[in-house]
């Protein structure tokens, strides 16, 4: 069994979504779980929409909500064609509790951690029915499950921490059983639920996260996050034009090159399927014959000592001299007072 996340550009328009169709084909042999996130920038957008309605600016926050919609079906409706108005249908409903929720924001002029994440979650279970009725007319047997009934987590909204232990029982419970039909799950990434079944977030770009949990849960053979790079590279390419695309780095690797300036990802997000051993591939869903990267536990040295490098603008060096140091215990902490 394998985990495939498709991020915002990989499900944002009807082409990506062929795309998304073809690739989850090629794999249908291993079982694919497949995690999206959110359509292109829908998150954003709902963001935008709370964020008015917090102001008391219920009218902006229809008029941020109604674009979406209606960028939405217009991408359904170049897809699905005839098939549209089925799946218009539900995402209508999406977007009528959206509306009614926004108002009530609105008129408080304030949203509840909790409500934020409800709002916020419609952009995951709308991408994740999308994705699995694109994958059905391309004739796969996907289905769409809720992931708020798998990816269980504490009540700090907007930030909520997942607990693998329940994870990986309901995972057993409701996707294994999926998997074993030969049909093919698909969920939602970056939402889940509180044990009492209240939507939770675990905060934005969440979605990698979501499949790293589920390959954990699963004992996956491997995850692949699907995305718009074709891995991480031994540069910054915009810096360095003949970067290349790595083919393995360990994890320890791939997370210092992170803190370092390197944009590709959030090592850390990927931990719960690393730390299992699970490796994790990065590929391009634009051009997706490469095998793109793949971060492991461990990885053997490349055919040069260094890796990859990276860079971080925007730094300032301060260099303090002192004769009082010599000998002195307690210097740096009281330098770092200062600052
Ligand atoms: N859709 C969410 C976000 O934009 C989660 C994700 O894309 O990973 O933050
Ligand atoms: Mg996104």
């Amino acid at each position: 069994m394998i985990v495939q996340k498709f991020g915002g550009t990989s499900v944002q328009d009807a082409p990506a979504l062929e795309r998304l169709a073809k690739i989850v084909g090629r794999s249908a042999s291993e079982h694919p779980v497949v995690v999206v996130s959110a359509m292109g920038d829908t998150t954003d957008a709902l963001v935008e929409a709370v964020d008015h309605a917090v102001r008391g600016d219920d009218a902006a926050a229809r008029e941020t909500l109604e674009k979406l919609e209606s960028d939405t079906k217009s991408i359904l409706d170049e897809f699905f064609g005839r098939e549209a108005p089925g799946v218009c249908r539900d995402i209508t409903e999406n977007f009528e509790e959206l509306r009614r929720m926004a108002s009530a924001i609105a008129v408080l002029k304030s949203v509840p951690a909790a409500s934020r994440d409800n709002f916020l979650a419609h952009g995951e279970r709308i991408s994740s029915n999308v994705a699995a009725r694109a994958m059905k007319l391309r004739g796969l047997p996907a289905v769409a499950v809720d992931s708020r009934g798998v990816v269980i987590t504490d009540d700090h909204f907007g930030r909520a921490r997942p607990d693998p232990v329940e994870i990986e029982k309901r995972a057993a419970e409701i996707l294994l059983p999926v998997t074993r039909r030969g049909e093919i799950p698909v969920v939602g990434g970056f939402i889940g639920s509180t044990p009492r079944g209240e939507t939770t977030t675990l905060g934005r770009g969440g979605s990698d996260w979501s499949a790293a949990l589920l390959g954990a849960a699963l004992g996956a053979s491997f995850v692949e996050i699907w995305t718009d790079v074709g891995g991480m590279m031994t540069a910054d390419p915009r810096v360095v034009p003949d970067a290349r695309v790595i083919d393995t780095i360990s994890f320890d690797e791939a997370s210092e090159l992170a803190y370092f300036g390197a944009r590709v990802l959030h090592p850390l997000t990927l931990a719960p399927a690393i730390e299992k051993g699970i490796p994790v591939r990065i590929r391009n869903s634009r051009d997706p014959d490469p095998p793109g990267t793949e971060i492991r536990r461990d990885a053997p040295s490349g055919p040069s000592a260094v890796r990859s490098i990276a860079s971080k603008g925007g730094i300032a060096t301060v260099d303090i001299v002192t004769s009082r140091m010599l000998m002195a215990t307690g210097f740096l902490q009281t330098l770092f007072d200062v600052f």
